[in-house]
């Protein structure tokens, strides 16, 4: 691993009161850098950068994503400013028939140029209060622009600016492999998982949480299931377990022990299913009395954090507040003083008084922003050795000029009288499939009478 030296808290400067000084080191000594410098590339076509425009050239990626077409080569060799420049004036263009949201993960050179920041199922929500949008260009990932399509109306074109920004979280629950898991719980319960039995219960619940590909929100939609996120995963599986003698939790196994660890539910009782092993490396009866089954997917982001991490930010200062997410490992999040969603962090970074010391367990972006935009605190981020989201950093912006310049051209056209049949495809448009899209609805409906 290559570590270099960078600085939490950008915009105050060394040494101001309450500048975030803190020396950390990334994970990839190029990500401490400045981020178009990642895509200096002489010699262009090869070898392809890792990160930003031409990464997807080169991506191995899951049989079912969507296969990233190429970035006309000028974007490659645009200079920073002159990105920016075309950025603002296709925005300023096309005015109010497009929207721009940004993540909360999203690298600043992106996120200055969202119209909404937030977390996956805020900004998914935000798209439906721009009823004039046509265009939701979608800075975040995959799963969060397939959310966005199944949320807007039929006629607003959902776009991600680069679609090999996936998240490898919600790739390690692929279609086949959850519906595997299914066939073989049936086999070992020996009757349909959810159909109810005399008491009114079904055998296993669906659970997914947000962060996974629309495939698998309709299965949990098709059998009776349900959507969570980090901030109602509680009400979620309070809903579940009303419903169902067992749940079935997918991708995330940390969110889903944290969640029901808090409830009650002992750690025996909570198997990890495996889908690379036959029936998930269980025996039936761990099955047969398990009352949440954890899906072994992860966050590479969040399972970084250790109690080692916590043990050296309280001894530097014992005054400090560490707060995580909970897709952070159990023991991470038990010896954490808080825990919660992207939106509980920000507002408890907020409610800290003037003076405080944070120590925050996630996304190095958001947390550096949080730094910058409390000066009176003093806000590090728990992982020495900083690690962005990889995936959300494919979003570099010269994704974004060329998607808002090809919705630009096409409004052009439209204007001129141009048939829309002859207008071309939107780049980059994320669509799902009408018969998933269906089931995924039915499932996040549930998630949003539960908790609306
Ligand atoms: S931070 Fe983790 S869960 Fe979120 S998009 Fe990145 S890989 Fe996926």
């Amino acid at each position: 691993m290559v570590s270099v030296a960078v600085t939490l808290g950008r915009s105050a400067p060394a040494g101001a009161p309450g500048a975030s000084s803190a020396s950390v080191s990334s994970c990839d000594a190029r990500l401490a850098g400045e981020p178009f410098a990642l895509d200096a590339m002489p010699g262009l076509p090869a070898p392809a950068p890792e990160y930003g425009p031409g990464a997807s050239v080169v991506d191995t990626a899951p049989a079912h994503t969507p296969v990233q077409q190429q970035i006309p080569e000028r974007y490659r060799r645009m200079q920073a400013d002159e990105v920016h420049a075309r950025v603002r004036a296709a925005k300023a263009e096309l005015g109010s028939s497009v929207v721009v949201l940004g993540h909360h993960y999203q690298r600043d050179e992106v996120i200055e140029h969202a119209d909404v920041t937030g977390d996956s199922f805020l900004l998914a929500r935000r798209s439906l209060e721009r009823p004039e949008a046509k265009y939701v260009v979608f800075c975040g990932v995959h799963f969060m622009a397939e959310t966005a399509d199944l949320l807007t109306r039929l006629d607003q074109a959902v776009v991600l600016p680069n679609l090999a920004a996936g998240c490898s979280m919600a790739d390690m629950a692929d279609l086949d492999s959850v519906q595997d898991c299914w066939d073989q719980l049936e086999a070992a319960i020996g009757r349909p998982l959810d159909v109810p039995g005399e008491d009114g219960l079904v055998e296993v619940v669906p659970v997914t949480y947000m962060n996974s590909s629309a495939a698998i929100k309709a299965f949990c939609g098709e059998h009776g299931g349900i959507v969570c996120t980090s901030s109602n995963a509680t009400a979620v599986l309070t809903w579940a377990f009303a419903r169902g003698r067992r749940v079935l939790f997918v991708p995330d196994q940390h969110l889903g022990r944290n969640t029901a660890k808090a409830m009650g539910v002992p750690a025996d009782l909570m198997p990890l299913w495996d889908p690379r092993k036959p029936m998930g490396g269980n025996s039936v009866q761990a099955l047969v009395d398990s009352r949440v089954l954890l899906w072994r997917g992860w966050c590479s982001v969040h399972q970084r954090f250790t109690t080692a991490q916590i043990d050296a930010a309280r001894a530097a200062d014992p005054s400090v507040q560490v707060v995580v997410h909970p897709e952070c490992p159990q023991a991470v999040v038990d010896a954490a003083d808080q825990a919660g969603s992207t939106e509980f962090i920000i507002k408890a970074v907020e409610a800290a008084p003037a003076g405080s010391s944070l120590a925050i367990g996630t996304e190095i972006n958001l947390v550096r922003r949080l730094a910058d935009a409390h000066p009176d605190k003093t806000i590090t981020c728990l992982d020495p050795v900083i690690c962005p989201c990889s995936t959300m950093y494919r979003i570099h912006p010269g994704y974004l000029a060329w998607v808002l310049e090809s919705l630009a051209e096409r409004e052009r056209g439209r204007s001129a009288g141009i048939p829309e049949a002859e207008l071309g495809p939107v780049v980059n448009r994320v669509v799902v499939d009408d018969e998933s899209a269906a089931h995924a609805r039915t499932a996040l409906e549930r998630m949003l009478a539960v908790v609306p």
